[in-house]
């Protein structure tokens, strides 16, 4: 692979010693990964088993949208149900038949978990086999957990996408898939680029619709577009299929990468790559160098949040200058890391789980230019001082593939750009 960024470096982070914390952490549930799914696969309904709570959480992260057909709904769990007076499975059984009579548009439901209905072991796989042996073949049902004990909200994508693997059926075919949830223009700029090398076939974890559907088998190959992945990825090794390990779409190399490694395994000769790339790639260099002017020399310090931190910390040091102090990551999962771990110059603390309260001494202490966390210690920090990212609007924004990387390094330039300008008008 050709390029102008540094060369890896000698001692990359793959054998940094990582601080485990397990305390008070501070993250959104795996339910808010419904708000970006229901979009992708346009015949699912995501049915939450859930409290008041969560369907606030669901509509205050939904933002004010008005469904003429929703797609997202709560079953509440009331208190006699918490209480186990009342059966919670014969109360769902008729939700569901109804929601299903009412939506002949329906052909996937997820019925989703959460704090709640773990806590009274309402045994959901058991729901959802019940009801897919009675609504077949017109509805799948499956289950997964969005549930946020001990779990951080990109995990819900991961689960959904894990509990779909073993219904899919079998195949020999030798065929890529594509795992993770990208908005549609940025996924269709990922597959115009592998069908102008002459990669093909390509299929899509989630597809669009259960028509969609393809198998999985031993001549599977997959590469994830998302680092969360970490259960999918174990569901398809499990049927077979083999993992394309590679640093993540982040940025023009690590994009120039990702390529490269599938590239590499379908024998796409090197001239085609670069003709194939190289336009693409000169753009992206001129965006992330416009767009990142201000981030260089700067330091930024990510508490564990999206799952992105790795491969974000890499493209943040390398492409846009920037150095690392701290980079938390909510689990470290090293073979879907490693690439990004790689490249990543050592340095930086690396802290994996969270206790909340150890982690802001430190980032107090370091007084970063830059602070990438969640939305509830950002106003404080904030209110300190210090310059924050919410973490969030990294998995809500299109931020993969080359044409995105300007917007990406923006993402980041921007909250210093405006404390200067704040500064400047208080000066
Ligand atoms: Fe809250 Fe748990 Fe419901 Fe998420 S699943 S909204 S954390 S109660």
């Amino acid at each position: 692979m050709t390029g102008h960024f540094p060369p890896p470096p000698a001692r990359g982070c793959s054998d940094t010693p990582v601080l485990k914390e397990r305390g008070q952490h501070e993250v959104f549930c795996g339910l808010t990964g419904i708000i970006w799914l229901h979009r992708k696969m346009q015949d699912a309904f995501f049915l939450v088993v859930g409290s008041r709570t969560c369907a606030h959480l669901l509509q205050s992260a939904a933002g004010v949208m008005i469904f003429a057909e929703p797609r997202f709904a709560t079953a509440i769990l009331e208190e006699t149900d918490l209480a186990g007076m009342a059966d919670a499975q014969e109360e769902l059984d008729r939700v569901v038949t109804q929601l299903l009579e009412r939506r002949p548009d329906i052909r996937q439901l997820f019925l989703v978990g959460s704090c709640p209905s773990e806590v009274i072991k309402l045994d959901l796989g058991r729901a959802a086999e019940r009801m897919s042996a009675q609504f077949a073949p017109r509805v799948r049902v499956l289950n997964y957990s969005g549930s946020g004990i001990e779990t951080t909200f990109t995990q819900g994508e991961d689960a959904c996408l894990a509990a779909m693997v073993p219904v899919l059926p079998d195949t020999d075919s030798r065929e890529l898939l594509l795992v993770g949830a990208l908005p549609d223009v940025v996924e269709q700029q990922a597959l115009d680029l592998l069908e102008a090398m002459g990669i093909g076939p390509v299929r899509v974890l989630p597809a669009q619709s259960v028509e969609d559907d393809y198998g999985i088998g031993p001549n599977t190959v997959f590469a994830l577009t998302q680092p969360f992945l970490s259960d999918t990825h174990a569901a398809l090794t499990r049927r077979g299929a083999r993992h394309i390990a590679a640093p993540f779409p982040f940025g023009e190399e690590g994009t120039t990468a990702w390529l490269s490694a599938v590239a590499a395994e379908f024998d796409v000769p090197q001239d085609l790559f670069e003709s194939v790339t190289a336009a693409p790639r000169a753009r992206a260099r001129k965006a992330v160098s416009q767009a990142s002017e201000g981030l260089r020399d700067r330091s930024v310090f990510f508490f564990p949040d999206s799952q992105l931190e790795i491969p974000l910390a890499r493209f943040l040091t390398r492409e846009c200058g920037m150095a690392a102090v701290e980079v938390g990551v909510p689990f470290l999962h090293r073979a879907i890391m490693s690439p990004d771990l790689d490249l990543l110059a050592e340095g930086p603390t690396l802290a994996e789980g969270q206790d909340v309260d150890k982690q802001l001494a430190r980032c107090r202490a370091a007084r970063p230019d830059l602070t990438v966390c969640g939305l509830g210690l950002a106003n404080p920090l904030e209110a300190e001082g210090m310059a924050t990212k919410w973490a969030i609007e990294l998995v809500f924004t299109p931020v993969h593939f080359y044409e995105q990387a300007g917007d990406l390094a923006g993402l980041f330039s921007r909250p210093l750009r405006r404390r200067g300008l704040l500064k400047l008008e208080a000066a």
